[in-house]
């Protein structure tokens, strides 16, 4: 830094203002033009929630689906490819573009349901988009990032969620039929319901992870059956089913990569799949404050707005700490997995981060709406119920914090 700039920072520093040093030409403007990109993509995304989900929400959340008419909207505007490379039929971008997208539909009232939903293809496709034949990217990966299909993850079985590689489901080479014969049950499959195709975790080999593969089940195969009978407490827009496996055929053609490497690429896709979940977390919880703190400038108690009382204010500022808190740090891990970092344990720090703020803030923006928060239809209550699937899935709390102790060598 020159004697100039040094100068300048301090009168700036003086001024309470903080300036940096100057950056390598080339990085700063690259930087600075990602970042207009990020701005604009999240403002279509939350324009795109504005016109085409939010006057229809509560109708899904009632009805249990996203329509099939909202994946082809989403295409059309350009959303579902997102941090897909365009080579499989994508936008291209990364993961903090999927981040800025997100933050957006989030911004705009977007439920964590309808995110999961509308954006199942984030689950269902990286597998086959990262491992999978020229011909299975042309079935399943083109087709659902331009909205025409529907995919589904199955993993998760009715004696299991946590211990991925105890998985039961079979899936037996048939020689004569040059596929498998899958035989087993996946519980709580996101979209299962409306699914085109599931890829699912099945077992080739022996016990332990090294047994498994992923195998793409379409629709309307012979001896699979869909139970949509599993209603939740949250998410209640986004179809949730349990799939039935009876002497199931699958051609050989459906398998992804490797025999035996469906845990590995399983495990690929968890720090995107967690740092996902963080978004959601400390999405919910942003738009929950935002609506708690434009209630409570409104909302009169004792002949003065609840704002004019210290404690609303400050557990205002204590709900945006956490939000702030939980946003940087996601952003700052985001950033190290997209530079090229291993940051498993930081994913699952980062969930945790985000899901304790959006438990603490949801359940705050409920107590400060007071009984309008508890009615149904109030969106702060679907927020809060939306809330307490994320220390579960994608991991369970004390799944990833394990792993993190593991990874940080906290053990004995
Ligand atoms: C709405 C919803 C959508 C979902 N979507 C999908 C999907 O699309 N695809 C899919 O495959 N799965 C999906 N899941 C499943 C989800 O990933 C699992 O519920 C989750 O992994 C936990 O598995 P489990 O429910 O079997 O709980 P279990 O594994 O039985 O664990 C129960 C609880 O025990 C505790 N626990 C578990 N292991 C340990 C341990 N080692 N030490 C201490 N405590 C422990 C945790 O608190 C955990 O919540 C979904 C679930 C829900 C509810």
């Amino acid at each position: 830094m020159t004697e100039q700039e040094r100068a300048r920072n301090e009168r700036a520093a003086s001024r309470g203002q903080i300036e940096q040093g100057p950056r390598p030409r080339d990085e700063g403007a690259d930087g600075a033009s990602r970042s207009r990109e990020r701005t604009a993509l999240r403002e279509m995304a939350a324009e795109f929630v504005r016109r085409e989900v939010a006057p229809h929400l509560q109708e899904w959340e009632d009805g249990g689906e996203v329509p099939r008419a909202l994946h082809a909207a989403a295409a059309r505007q350009g959303l579902l490819g997102v941090s897909f490379p365009a080579a499989v039929g994508g936008q291209g971008g990364d993961l903090l573009d999927s981040i800025a997208l997100q933050e957006g539909c989030f911004d705009a009232g977007a439920s964590s349901g309808l995110m999961a939903a509308l954006f199942t293809g984030g689950i269902a496709l990286p597998h086959l988009a990262a491992c999978g034949t020229p011909q299975q990217v042309d079935r399943w990966v083109r087709p659902t990032l331009a909205g025409e299909l529907i995919g589904a993850l199955a993993i998760t079985e009715p004696g299991g969620g946590s211990d991925v590689a105890a998985i039961r489901t079979t899936a037996h080479r048939d020689q004569d039929a040059d596929g498998y014969v899958v035989n087993g049950t996946k519980t709580f499959v996101t979209s299962g319901v409306r699914a085109d195709f599931v890829t699912t975790a099945v077992r080739t080999g022996g016990p332990g992870h090294a047994g498994i593969s992923l195998l793409v089940v379409e629709k309307g195969t012979p001896g699979v059956t869909v139970d949509r009978t599993l209603t939740k407490m949250g998410w209640h827009c986004s179809d949730t089913a349990e799939l039935a496996f009876v002497d199931a055929r699958v051609p050989a053609a459906n398998l992804v990569g490797e025999e035996g490497s469906g845990f590995a690429q399983i495990a690929e896709q968890f720090v995107v799949e967690r740092i996902g979940l963080a978004v959601h977390a400390y999405g919910i919880a942003a738009r929950s404050l935002d609506l708690t703190a434009a209630y409570c400038r409104t909302r009169e108690t004792f002949g003065r707005p609840l704002v004019a009382n210290q404690v609303v204010r400050h557990r205002l500022v204590e709900m945006r700490r956490q939000v702030e808190v939980a946003r940087a740090y996601t952003h700052a891990v985001a950033a190290r997995h997209v530079a090229g970092e291993a940051v498993v344990a930081e994913a699952c720090l980062a969930k945790q981060t985000a899901v304790d703020c959006a438990t603490y803030v949801c359940d705050q923006a409920v107590q400060l709406h007071g009984g309008t928060g508890y009615l149904h239809g109030t969106e702060v209550e679907r927020h809060y119920r939306d809330a307490r699937i994320l220390p579960i899935g994608g991991g369970a709390t004390e799944v990833l914090t394990d792993l993190a102790a593991r990874l940080m060598g906290y053990t004995a």
